[in-house]
């Protein structure tokens, strides 16, 4: 098999030439220009950032894309999936507030905003997993099936729970509904931190199964044998108490989040960009960007998303730590691999920084169910 071409191109720009000319021709390059985009419908599915953070990629990036789409005839949105945790992207008004405030607007980005699975992370569609072996169908929000093709614009950086975030991270899980990501966490039950709850009954009422009831101290109790883990409670409180129970075996999340990846790229046109830069070591789900662990590389781009996190992999565990990251400290209390200088360099900076964490199974999995390949031949673009 002949491998699949990434694109590459590094942070560099002459005068007068802006990173963004330099994407546009990467995409380019990377024959964006096949897909046939006449009229139809583009999803640019990626993470808005939740505020605090500031290592999400800049709306810019998602303007050259969306520029160059619609120079091909399509018709661009942006589009992300509510969250299942507390915070605020969890339903659509707070998302797209989150989204505004770091940026995003028809302005900046020339498109439009759509929350995938609506106002309460409700609105999905049950999409079959094409060579599944976890799961047989995946919930994902409505709006990313509705598209004709499928563009994922990634920032790629470390997971906390996936080991890295990158193309199969953002499309995936990045795309699930809220029952879809309770799929994907494994199918477990919502907790209540009783401590929090405050008795309101809110979430009772949006209970499709009447899992929810009510002790002699008026706080929330979850029945586990009627709760079907949707989490569409989870959005309802105002206090923060009910949470999913993530308590999933790493491995188990990635496979899960690589078959809900197949199920949105499968049997319709798609094109993937990752941006290595700012590259934190957790998910920008968080309301903090820690410290960069390596200095910027650049971006790439190609049809493959299997291939493209691999290459972004690789490139990422080829530089050196930058020193007063959390990497280095990580590094630096696994046995002193930097001799105490911090200049030091390893060979998993993903394993490193979260050891209970195995990105590897994100690609042999998504190898063996056909999503793409880890092989790759890099071809750099100036
Ligand atoms: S919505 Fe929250 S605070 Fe209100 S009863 Fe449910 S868990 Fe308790
Ligand atoms: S997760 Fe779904 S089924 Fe379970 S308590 Fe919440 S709303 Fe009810």
């Amino acid at each position: 098999m002949i491998a699949p071409k990434v694109y590459f191109t590094d942070m560099r720009c002459k005068v007068g030439t802006s990173l963004l000319d330099k994407l546009d021709k990467l995409i380019m390059a990377a024959g964006i220009d096949q897909i046939d985009f006449k009229n139809k419908f583009v999803a640019i599915k990626m993470h808005f950032g939740e505020p605090g953070n500031l290592a999400f990629l800049r709306p810019n990036f998602a303007k050259a894309v969306a520029d160059r789409i619609r120079l091909l005839g399509g018709r661009p949105f942006l589009t992300d999936s509510n969250t299942l945790y507390v915070g605020r992207r969890n339903n659509a008004l707070v998302h797209l507030d989150a989204a505004y405030e770091n940026g995003f607007s028809p302005l900046s980005t020339g498109c439009q905003i759509i929350i995938a699975d609506g106002l309460k992370g409700g609105d999905e569609v049950e999409v079959p997993v094409e060579g599944g072996k976890v799961l047989k169908s995946a919930l994902i929000g409505r709006a990313i099936m509705d598209a004709d093709i499928f563009i994922s614009l990634n920032h790629f950086k470390g997971h906390e729970l996936t080991g890295f975030g990158g193309a199969i991270k953002n499309i995936g899980m990045g795309s699930g509904s809220r029952a879809g990501k309770m799929v994907m966490h494994c199918n477990g039950k919502t907790m209540v931190n009783q401590e929090k709850c405050v008795g309101c009954r809110t979430c009772a009422k949006y209970c499709n199964e009447s899992a929810i009831s009510f002790n002699t101290d008026k706080k929330a109790l979850i029945d586990p044998d009627r709760c079907v883990g949707c989490g569409r409670c989870i959005a309802t409180c105002n206090f923060d108490a009910l949470y999913p129970p993530f308590d999933g075996s790493a491995d188990d999340v990635n496979l899960r989040m690589v078959e809900y990846s197949q199920a949105v790229l499968h049997g319709r046109p798609h094109f993937h960009v990752s941006v290595v830069n700012q590259v934190s070591p957790n998910c920008d789900c968080h309301g903090e960007s820690d410290a960069a662990i390596i200095a910027d590389i650049g971006i790439f781009a190609g049809f493959d998303p299997v291939a493209l996190d691999k290459a972004c992999i690789d490139a990422v565990n080829s530089a050196p730590v930058l020193p007063g990251t959390a990497l280095a400290d990580s590094l630096g209390h696994e046995g002193g691999r930097l001799g105490g200088s911090q200049q030091g360099h390893s060979d998993d900076h993903f394993h490193s920084i979260h050891p209970g964490t195995n990105w590897r199974s994100q690609i042999s999995h998504a190898e063996d169910i056909g999503l793409g390949t880890g092989e790759y031949e890099l071809v750099t673009i100036d």
